[in-house]
């Protein structure tokens, strides 16, 4: 799955050349993804001019003049590939390989703007649809995600709130998406080394009796938007002298302190640790058992 980081990039490559465009042509070569297409999907599309492109967790959001959204996400394996005259890209860095096989071409964007978007997705788990957008907030993928973890909305007093009384661990409860919009394993993992917190710690333990933050909550929410932040800059400024021709290995891997390191030296200044690799809910779980508690 690609993770928040992944699809902000995504969203920042696809900007310019869908904002203030027009559907001039789309084709839809299959009835199909995870879900049908809605009914006249390419009648709804062509001739609407996209607005605004916005990103809610892993959701892309085309706001189109028509008043309705384009839902988008990109599933397990989906990808867009951009062609402008002769040179194509793909924009967003990703840590798995991203397929270019033309048979996985599955909907294609012709644009005003010049520009030909191509959806691939070989294991087909993406998704588009088409919302009214005065029913985007109550439709029911959108209804359940929490709060969005680089908005203003995520604090240490709405994270000790969620976290009050729940016996579950850490790791668990920043994991659930109505905690925290959008955090897959590889930034929990990340942010819990960088607030020094254990993943097994029960995550009752960031709010106070009264419901109010605890000295580690404020921490974590920093460490939280820290490692999103510096994986979007990272990915961003990739993006920009990158033309890509092949699969290849996500950029932003190399980043990583704890994850995928299980037996290396713990990276925290003066820790003797080593980082170790437990699973938890069926997903490996990485840290450091000296710094983290
Ligand atoms: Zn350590």
């Amino acid at each position: 799955m690609p993770e928040l980081p992944e699809v902000e990039t995504v969203r920042r490559g696809l900007e310019p050349v869908m904002e203030g465009a027009r559907f001039d042509r789309v084709e839809a070569r299959r009835p199909d993804l995870r879900r049908p297409f809605p009914e006249n999907f390419v009648r709804r599309l062509e001739g609407r001019t996209v607005a605004g492109l916005g990103r809610r967790a892993k959701y892309l959001l085309a706001d189109l003049s028509s008043g309705e959204v384009l839902l988008m996400h990109l599933g397990m394996s989906g990808s867009f590939r951009v062609a402008t005259g002769a040179d194509e890209a793909m924009p967003g860095r990703f840590h798995h390989e991203r397929s270019q096989e033309r048979a996985h071409d599955h909907v294609v964007f012709h644009m005003s703007s010049g520009a030909r978007i191509t959806f691939n997705d070989p294991r087909r788990f993406g998704l588009m649809l088409l919302i009214p957008r005065s029913e985007l907030a109550e439709h029911p993928l959108m209804r359940a995600v929490g709060p969005e973890p680089l908005g203003n909305e995520f604090s240490a007093e709405v994270l000790a709130q969620a976290c009050a009384g729940k016996a579950t661990s850490l790791k668990a409860a920043i994991s659930d998406q109505k905690v925290v919009a959008g955090l897959g394993n590889i930034y929990v993992c990340e942010a819990l080394h960088r607030a020094h917190l254990s993943p097994k710690r029960k995550a009752s333990t960031l709010a106070a009796r009264t419901g109010r933050p605890t000295e580690r909550t404020g921490p974590l929410v920093a460490a939280i938007k820290a490692v999103l932040s510096e994986a979007i800059a990272a990915g961003g400024s990739s993006l920009r002298d990158h033309r890509r021709t092949d699969g290849e290995l996500g950029y932003f891997q190399h980043n990583f302190r704890v994850y995928d390191r299980e037996g290396e030296r713990c990276p925290t200044p003066r820790c003797s640790g080593t980082i170790r690799r437990i699973v938890q809910a069926g997903r490996s779980t990485f840290f450091c058992p000296v710094c983290q508690r």
